[in-house]
């Protein structure tokens, strides 16, 4: 458990995200912290820095609605400071907290408090004397069994384990060697992913392909740019793999010559829209009548371009027809009517 977020076993996917503000700044962070909630995030991990971050998450820890995670480096006497402040669970990297009576010391403390540990290997932070003749990921796989080892030989156990690399290909290979062999969750990712669309892409490749294997208990994907997109990204692999059924699926059409609609900019507006919707729900935005009409029968709500008129969709079926200039006002108020006929607010079908 982290708080009340069960990890492993047979419980859903989670999906996590990290804060990128200053968590020293407690307003900046609990607004980010809530932005992830909303968006869908499971659990917050937050970076503490120095003292005053490790004091700072009481309050964090006390406002917020999600489990929250502390990301320590270098410092076991930080992750003293923030199980001192409540938090849900720690994340330790052992390439950089490597002293056996440190790590007994937090390993104590946690104990005392039923606080789970990641131990979270990262291929850029790995010792660099740490088995140098070895291939990357059977490092990384060693380092976290050393680790895995120390906490159970001080009778540790509530473990998590992740093992990032940048290279999409070590990081499977790394999480392939390791699942086998013990019996922790695992927190998947491609760390050091880049930016959005490049993130993105490593990330779905690594995290889908483990997950496809029957690997993983949590993700999180990392991306250089707003967390956000990170929880977006997140759910949408879950969702693309059949392991969430909860949220907003926008099908848009990449157009072409034949488009008669602004797929583009609608696609992104809806999206961002629908965001914080944890309902099912099926959106089909098509640029014209070549695929138009297929996708909206297979969504709850759809649009399509016609000739000089944009065609709306209810659960499959043409309703009626808007000018191009009414479109979104037009998808909108369908998926509000569906939303409050779900629940329970409107009847759908009587407009
Ligand atoms: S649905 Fe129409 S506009 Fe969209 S890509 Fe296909 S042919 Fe082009």
């Amino acid at each position: 458990m982290i708080g009340n977020v069960t990890v492993g076993g047979d419980a859903p996917i989670t999906v996590q995200s990290m804060t990128k503000t200053d968590t020293r700044d407690i307003s900046a962070t609990m607004r980010q912290v809530r932005a992830l909630a909303e968006a869908g995030c499971h659990i917050v991990r937050l970076a503490v820095p120095d003292l005053e971050a490790a004091t700072a998450l009481k309050a964090i820890r006390h406002n917020s609605p999600v489990p929250i995670v502390a990301d320590i480096h270098f410092d076991h006497r930080l992750a003293i400071a923030a199980i001192g402040s409540g938090v849900d669970g720690l994340r330790i990297n052992p390439g950089n907290i490597s002293r056996a009576e440190h790590l007994r010391t937090v390993v104590s403390h946690a104990g005392q408090r039923n606080i789970p540990i990641r131990i979270g290997v990262n291929a850029g932070s790995l010792p660099r004397d740490y088995r140098p003749d070895q291939p990357l990921a059977e490092r990384m796989v060693a380092l976290a069994l050393d680790q895995v080892r120390m906490l159970e030989a001080m009778d540790f156990r509530l473990i998590k384990v992740s093992l990032k690399a940048s290279d999409v290909l070590t990081t499977v290979d790394a999480y392939r060697l390791i699942a086998d062999r013990i019996p922790y969750p695992l927190h998947l990712g491609v760390t050091e992913a880049g930016p959005p669309i490049c993130g993105a892409i490593r990330n779905s490749l690594g995290i889908g392909i483990l997950l496809q294997m029957g690997i993983g208990d949590t993700i999180r994907v990392s991306l250089s740019g707003d967390p956000l997109l990170e929880v977006d990204a997140g759910n949408e692999i879950l969702r693309s793999l059949g392991l969430l059924s909860q949220g907003a699926s926008v099908i848009s059409c990449p157009t072409c010559g034949r488009t008669t609609l602004d797929v583009s900019s609608l696609a992104t507006r809806v999206s961002e829209r629908l965001r914080t919707v944890k309902e099912p729900i099926r959106v089909a935005i098509m640029g014209c009548v070549v695929n138009g009409p297929g996708e909206c029968e297979h969504a709850d709500v759809g649009i399509a371009g016609g000739e000089d008129k944009v065609l709306v969709y209810r659960s499959g079926a043409f309703i009626h027809s808007v000018s191009s200039d009414n479109a979104y006002d037009a998808i909108i108020r369908e998926i509000d009517l569906l939303l409050s006929a779900r629940s329970g607010a409107a009847d759908w079908n009587a407009r």
